[in-house]
C-alpha cells in the first residue's frame, strides 16, 4: 500500500501506531483493550486503537451532555457556519480520507473518494438547511389566538455505524445533528476503527479553530457492548443505528424499552426487475455495478434480478458475458472493478451461501471461489459469482454481504414481477428497467415497490443526499440524510397565544371563578 500514498496519507489524518479510541474533541484518552485493524487489501497491519472501557464511556457522557447545555444556545445558522467548516476540512482531506476508506474497508479508491463526497454534500446541504428549520403556522379555532410549532434541539444522537460505509454515515447524521444543536457520540465498526479516529482528528481542528464547546462530537471506540451502554442509555434521547437487522432488532427493543427514539438503517435485499421493454445494454450495466460495486457490500447492492421469461436468455447471456470481464484485486489500483470482502468471516459466509443456492436446487451461472496467490494475500477476494434461483429459496431471502446475485424468472405482467420483488422481508432499494410508462407507473404506484427507495432505468445501488435515505420492514424504516430527515434529530413542540384579556375555553367550557 505505501506506493499508493498511504503512509501519507496515515500522517496527514493524523494516524498514529497506536491511537486512543476515545475523544472529546480536545481530549483524547482510553483504557480499554487494543483492537488492531487489518487491511483485507493486503493482509496487513494499519493500526491499532485502545478501545473504551464503561469509566471512559461515563467521561464521554458527562462532557456531550454538558457540551449541549451551550451549543443549543448558538443559533442555528452559526451551527451551520461550524459545518460549513467541516465540509472545508473534508474537502482539504478528501484524498487522504478517501484512501483511507479504501485501505481500510476494501472499497475501491474511487468508492473511497465518492464517499467522503458524500459526507461534504450533506455539509452543503446542512449550511443551507440551517436557515430552513421552518415549522408551521396553524389558524386556531379560538379568536384572538395564535398557533404555531417550532423545532428545538433534541439532546445527545449516539450514532453506531457499520463497516462498509465507514465515514459518509457519520457525516450524514452529524452534519444535520449539528445543524439542530444537537451534540454527537460515536461508536464506528469495530472492523474500520481508524477511520473513526481519522474523521474525529478533522472535526477537533474545526471544534479548537472556534473555540467551542468540547463534547459536541465524541468518539467511543469498540465492539456491541459499547453499542449497549448507548442503546439503554437514558441521557441519548435518539439512537441513529447503521447495520445488519439482527443488530436492529436488539437496539430497537431497548431503546423502545425506555421509549427512546431510534433511527434504524438496516439490510436490504434489493432486486431490478427487467422487463420486456428494458434497454438490456442499460440493464447489465446497472446491474453488474449495483451486483459487484464494493464487492457486493453496500446495503443498496443488487442482490436479485427479475426477469421476464421473453427476455431472458438474452440478460443472462449478457450478464455472464460481463462478469467475464471483471477485474478483481487491490482496490486502490483503479484498473480494477472488485475489491476484497472486509474480513475471512465475510469471505466463509459467502462460500456458505454458494454451497446452500446449490443445496436448494439452484443453478451456478458463473462460478465463484476464493482467490489465492500474488495481490490475494490477506485471503479476502472472492470471485463474484451468478445463481439461477427461486425467490423462495431461503438463502434468496437472506442478505449475504458478498457479491452473489440471484436470477429470477418471472412470466405475465409487471404485476407478478412486483410480488416476487416484494416477496421478501426486507425493503430498502428497488428498480424496474423498462421503456413502458404503465409498467413504470404502476411500479411506482401504491400498489408497487414496498421499498424505501424505488426507481426507473438506475440500478438499485447509491443514492444522492438530497433525497431521504432507507427503507421499509426489516430495513428499520429510518430515514437519512436530505428532504425532511433533518426532523428527527429534533423536537417538535406546538404553541398557542392568546393576545386577548379574556379566557375562553375549548369545547365551550364554562368555569366560572
Ligand atoms: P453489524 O450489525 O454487524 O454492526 C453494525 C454496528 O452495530 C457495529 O458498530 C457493531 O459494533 C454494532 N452492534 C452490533 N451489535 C450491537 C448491539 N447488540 N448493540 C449495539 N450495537 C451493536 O453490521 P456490519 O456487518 O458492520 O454492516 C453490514 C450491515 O449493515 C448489512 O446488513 C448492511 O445492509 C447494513 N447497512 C445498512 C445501511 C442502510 O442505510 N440501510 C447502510 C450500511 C450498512
Amino acid at each position: 500500500a505505501s506506493q499508493f500514498g498511504m503512509n501519507e496519507a496515515l500522517e496527514k489524518l493524523g494516524i498514529k501506531t497506536i491511537n486512543e479510541g476515545t475523544s472529546t474533541g480536545l481530549e483524547n484518552f482510553s483504557s480499554g483493550e487494543i483492537l488492531e485493524s487489518y487491511s483485507p487489501v493486503d493482509g496487513k497491519l494499519i493500526a491499532s486503537v485502545k478501545t473504551s472501557t464503561a469509566e471512559d464511556y461515563e467521561k464521554v457522557m458527562q462532557s456531550t451532555t454538558a457540551a449541549f447545555k451551550t451549543f443549543r444556545l448558538i443559533p442555528a445558522p452559526q451551527r451551520g457556519e461550524i459545518v460549513r467548516q467541516f465540509g472545508e476540512k473534508l474537502r482539504q482531506n478528501k484524498e487522504a480520507l478517501g484512501k483511507l476508506v479504501s485501505y481500510e474497508m476494501g472499497k475501491s479508491l474511487q468508492e473511497g473518494y465518492g464517499e467522503v463526497q458524500e459526507m461534504i454534500d450533506i455539509c452543503d446541504f446542512a449550511v443551507g438547511l440551517s436557515r430552513q428549520l421552518h415549522g408551521l403556522t396553524m389558524h386556531s379555532e379560538r379568536p384572538g389566538h395564535r398557533m404555531y410549532e417550532q423545532y428545538h434541539s433534541l439532546g445527545v444522537v449516539g450514532i453506531i455505524s457499520a463497516f462498509n460505509f465507514p465515514v459518509a454515515v457519520w457525516a450524514w447524521n452529524t452534519a444535520l445533528a449539528w445543524i439542530s444543536g444537537d451534540v454527537c457520540v460515536w461508536k464506528p465498526s469495530e472492523k474500520t476503527p481508524l477511520c473513526g479516529i481519522a474523521c474525529q482528528n478533522i472535526i477537533a481542528q474545526v471544534i479548537k479553530e472556534n473555540s467551542l464547546p468540547e463534547g459536541i462530537s465524541c468518539l467511543i471506540n469498540g465492539d456491541y457492548k459499547i453499542g449497549e451502554l448507548m442503546t439503554a442509555d437514558t441521557r441519548i434521547p435518539l439512537i441513529s443505528a447503521t447495520g445488519s437487522t439482527r443488530m436492529g432488532k436488539i437496539v430497537a427493543q431497548t431503546v423502545a424499552g425506555r421509549l427512546g427514539k431510534s433511527l434504524l438503517e438496516l439490510g436490504g435485499n434489493n432486486a431490478i426487475i427487467v422487463t420486456p421493454d428494458a434497454d438490456i445494454k442499460m440493464t447489465v450495466i446497472g446491474a453488474v455495478f449495483g451486483a459487484v460495486g464494493t464487492a457486493g457490500q453496500r446495503c443498496t447492492s443488487t442482490r436479485r434480478l427479475i426477469i421476464h421469461e421473453s427476455i431472458y436468455d438474452k440478460v443472462r447471456d449478457a450478464l455472464v458475458a460481463a462478469y467475464k470481464q471483471l477485474r478483481i484485486g487491490n482496490p486502490l489500483d483503479e484498473n480494477n472493478h472488485v475489491g476484497p470482502l472486509i474480513d475471512t468471516h465475510a469471505v466463509a459466509m459467502y462460500a456458505q451461501a454458494l454451497n446452500k443456492v446449490v443445496a436448494e436446487g439452484g443453478n451456478i451461472l458463473v462460478e465463484g471461489g476464493v482467490l489465492s496467490g500474488e495481490g490475494y494475500e490477506s485471503g479476502c477476494y472472492v470471485k463474484p459469482a451468478i445463481a439461477e434461483a427461486q425467490n423462495s429459496f431461503q438463502i434468496v431471502q437472506h442478505e449475504t454481504f458478498a457479491p452473489v446475485l440471484y436470477l429470477v424468472k418471472y412470466s405475465g405482467e409487471v404485476e407478478n414481477a412486483i410480488d416476487l420483488q416484494n416477496g421478501v422481508a426486507q425493503g430498502l432499494s428497488s428498480a424496474i428497467m423498462t421503456n413502458n410508462l404503465r409498467e413504470a407507473e404502476r411500479f411506482l404506484s401504491v400498489t408497487g415497490s414496498d421499498c424505501g427507495i424505488a426507481n426507473v432505468n438506475i440500478g438499485t445501488s447509491g443514492a444522492e443526499i438530497g433525497g431521504a435515505f432507507g427503507g421499509e420492514k426489516e430495513t428499520g424504516g429510518g430515514r437519512e440524510s436530505g428532504s425532511d430527515a433533518w426532523k428527527i434529530y429534533m423536537r417538535r413542540q406546538t404553541n398557542t397565544i392568546n393576545y386577548t384579556t379574556s379566557l375562553p375555553l375549548a369545547q365551550g367550557i364554562k368555569f366560572d371563578l
